[in-house]
């Protein structure tokens, strides 16, 4: 562990976050972005062959926004195709593969090809990522990420619970004197958590949305005690329901950390507001409403060059935020993660029997309208013309009437967006297991 690394990205990035100058940001993701795409020309083989074409004429450093634009894009199964050749660090796929599975079948956190991390994001089987990071952008991660979490800087000592699906070098790097970590394996009980937790008495929380509402039921309850400073979602989508009543039973507004496989690309600031991290990434926007803020992230790292991410189009929905943070960031604001392009539901338009759009929000505010209690719930579009919502509701709760109000808010919302409407059939809800993300709005079918 580098601390001389990790200290020198953690007092960068806070000189960044401070920056007020739009133009001034812009300027220097042009300068970084130079730097690496000379670096990436010169090691990635697959980046070669896949801009060849597009930057006859030109070279890395000639490079500027409009021509970034018009590079041909990525996406993950590009990226896995073409793994071997497009990563610099030499490492052939078949021996990431092994070495990732073997760290997760035997809980043996420490995936490693020489000094570089091999990870397995998670996804249905043979949708899942590899990705490699280097020891030095591991320590250059862990100084960037404090300096975005941290609420109180470096000055206090902090007692952080991390809650993981599979723990990885990448996170046990961040150890300091005034820091001390805890890592919570997803796989165990809820029981044990609650009595690590009440031992530990964190004063950062970290963990994806679906645990954050366990622990805060526990609290309610009176079996957890815990007073943290700052709670953390990360990893899958926050609802905006589950967030307050975690900010309620926490007693501690709930921050978000947007991070994938494909990099570290949005965090809160004290608002609550997230922000696109483009003092690492710049983030292209392929639109899908522009009315609504609607898009879908086209990410470029400049801070990644073991596995380089260029013009590489992510699975998700982000929606921009209207109005201007008032914590005065010049980092683009995002209002929230809405979900994956994967999850967006298609019905039929009424006139032209055209797949039209419904997105995850629309389906979730059509669940809430059912009101409070409705404590659970999970909707599938099954095929184009079927849903089905599962849902579990506060005991005493009339659950007829609970299901006749969202089948009215979902047919209002069929009319509002003038499509047909499909066949709403109701179920009880079940919790996804303890290590698979908790999606509540997923479509099973293809258009
Ligand atoms: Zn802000």
């Amino acid at each position: 562990m580098n601390l001389f690394r990790l200290s020198f990205a953690y007092i960068r990035t806070r000189r960044v976050m401070a920056v007020r100058s739009r133009r001034q940001l812009e300027a220097r993701q042009l300068r970084l972005m130079r730097r690496h795409f000379g670096f990436v020309l010169k090691h990635s083989p697959f980046y070669r062959d896949h801009f060849r074409e597009a930057i006859r004429g030109w070279d890395g450093s000639d490079l500027t926004f409009e021509r970034l634009e018009a590079l041909p894009l990525m996406d993950k199964e590009l990226m896995m195709t073409h793994f071997d050749r497009l990563n610099t660090a030499g490492i052939q796929k078949e021996e990431a593969l092994r070495c990732a599975w073997q760290a997760e079948e035997t809980r043996d956190f420490t995936p490693q090809i020489g000094k570089v991390t091999v990870g397995l994001s998670s996804g249905t089987s043979g949708n899942r990522g590899l990705f490699l990071v280097s020891q030095e952008e591991r320590e250059r991660w862990a100084g960037t990420i404090l300096a975005k979490v941290l609420p109180r800087g470096l000055a206090k000592r902090e007692r952080i619970a991390f809650f993981l699906r599979a723990n990885s070098n990448l996170y046990t790097s961040v150890r300091r004197r005034r820091l001390s970590f805890e890592y919570y394996d997803l796989l165990h009980y809820l029981s044990v958590h609650v009595e690590r937790l009440n031992r530990q008495q964190p004063t950062i929380l970290v963990a994806p949305p679906s645990v954050l509402l366990s622990l805060s039921k526990e609290q309610a309850r009176g079996r957890l005690a815990i007073r943290p400073v700052k709670v953390v979602s990360v990893a899958d989508v926050l609802d905006n329901r589950d967030r307050e009543f975690i900010g309620e039973q926490l007693g501690k507004p709930v921050h978000q950390i947007y991070q994938c496989t494909e990099g570290f690309l949005a965090a809160t600031c004290p608002f609550g507001t997230l922000h696109l991290n483009e003092d690492l990434v710049h983030i292209g926007r392929e639109w899908i409403d522009k009315d609504s803020g609607r898009f879908v992230p086209i990410v470029t790292d400049f801070s990644r060059t073991t596995q380089p991410f260029i013009r590489y189009r992510l699975n998700d929905v982000l929606v921009l935020k209207k109005e201007p943070c008032p914590c005065g960031s010049v980092f683009s604001a995002i209002a929230r993660v809405e979900g994956r392009c994967d999850d967006i539901f298609y019905l039929k338009d009424q006139k032209t029997a055209q797949n039209k759009a419904v997105f995850p929000d629309f389906i979730r505010r059509a669940v809430w309208q059912a009101g409070e209690e409705v404590v659970q719930y999970r909707v599938v579009q099954q095929a184009p013309d079927a849903i089905t919502v599962a849902f579990e509701e506060q005991s005493g709760t009339d659950r007829k009437q609970a299901e006749e109000q969202m089948r009215a808010a979902m047919i209002r919302l069929f009319n509002r967006l003038d499509v047909q409407p499909a066949t709403i059939r109701f179920t009880y809800y079940q919790p996804p297991a303890a290590d698979k993300k908790l999606r509540r709005v997923e479509r099973m079918w293809s258009p």
